[in-house]
């Protein structure tokens, strides 16, 4: 007797290019794939979505980057693919992210920090390639205590598809066709896959995420098929899928690299000035006044 189970298809509702492009600092040329798209309750609890480069740095006694800022109210997630990142903040957290390497770094209640173009990078200059993802904390979690998962490329495991091509489990559960279910190093507050995902021309990945979550999926470059109907070809496009639905198949036509993300949305209010979110007005203001008053600590 066979024990497959049928999935329904995720139905993709939209796909979109870069929404805006600009500059993070003097280290991060990005393109920004959400909310700049108009993608908001599609894509909760993911906030936003930056991809920086690739781009080429020439060598530098200067560390390029963004100098000390706050956050509060959400989560930062870093994933670096060329060139690394030196990172410090308040909480006394700092390391490198190196590639193949993920910061989760929780700011929470607060944290002052500082994102650089590691030293040593910067001294030799080379392609700078990176994702950064803001990930929202549901209201009884925004004020909890700054939190910091360094994990590096040999923590997080790597599943071989069946239909060719792996995938790397940052975080959640990994599920699809032909392969055991494995899960990701991160500790998440809401349930939240991220996973990337690496075909070569004619490989096919079969993939399972719950139904309800909010998924996309986001491809860095290459030309890919979601659901056999849904193209995402070149660089920094998205496609954007319902929460009905399970299984996703994607087809590369050319090889590709990608980034699926799906989580269980946070339906709750969202009021964000820059680098806070929050629930209210009111709590956006009682962080620019903790911001002035020194709470978020020093760097
Ligand atoms: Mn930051």
């Amino acid at each position: 007797m066979s024990t497959k189970t049928t999935t329904t298809q995720k139905q993709v509702l939209g796909t979109y290019g870069a929404g805006s492009s600009h500059w993070v600092g003097d280290g991060f040329p990005v393109r920004n794939l959400f909310p700049s798209n108009g993608l908001q309750l599609e894509v909760s609890p993911f906030l936003m979505l930056d991809y920086a480069g690739p781009q080429y740095f020439a060598p530098s006694q200067h560390r390029r980057g963004v100098g000390e800022h706050p956050h509060r109210g959400f989560e930062t997630v870093t994933l670096a693919y060329q060139g690394s990142v030196g990172h410090r903040d308040s909480a006394g957290n700092s390391g490198v992210i190196a590639p193949g390497d993920v910061q989760w770094m929780t700011a929470a209640s607060g944290v002052l920090h500082e994102e650089l173009h590691e030293a040593e990078f910067s001294k030799t200059g080379g392609t700078f390639e990176m994702i950064q993802l803001w990930v929202n904390l549901p209201a009884k979690d925004k004020m909890s205590k700054p939190g910091y998962q360094g994990i590096t490329k040999e923590q997080i495991p790597v599943v071989q598809l069946a239909g060719g091509g792996h995938l790397r489990v940052i975080a959640g559960e990994a599920k699809g066709e032909g392969f055991v279910a494995t899960k990701g190093p991160a500790t998440t507050f809401t349930p939240i896959n991220l996973w990337d995902v690496v075909l070569k021309a004619g490989e096919t990945g079969e993939l399972t995420v719950p139904e309800g979550h909010n998924t996309a999926v986001v491809l860095r470059k290459g030309d890919v098929t979601v659901n056999g109907t849904a193209k995402l070809s070149g660089e920094a496009r998205i496609a954007a899928l319902s929460q009905q639905g399970e299984s996703i198949t994607l087809t590369a036509a050319a090889d590709s690299e990608l980034l699926l993300l799906s989580g269980e949305p946070i339906d709750e209010p969202v009021a964000s000035y820059g680098p806070f979110v929050m629930n209210t007005r009111e709590e956006i203001s009682q962080a620019v006044a903790d911001l002035k008053s020194g709470k978020f600590g020093k760097l």
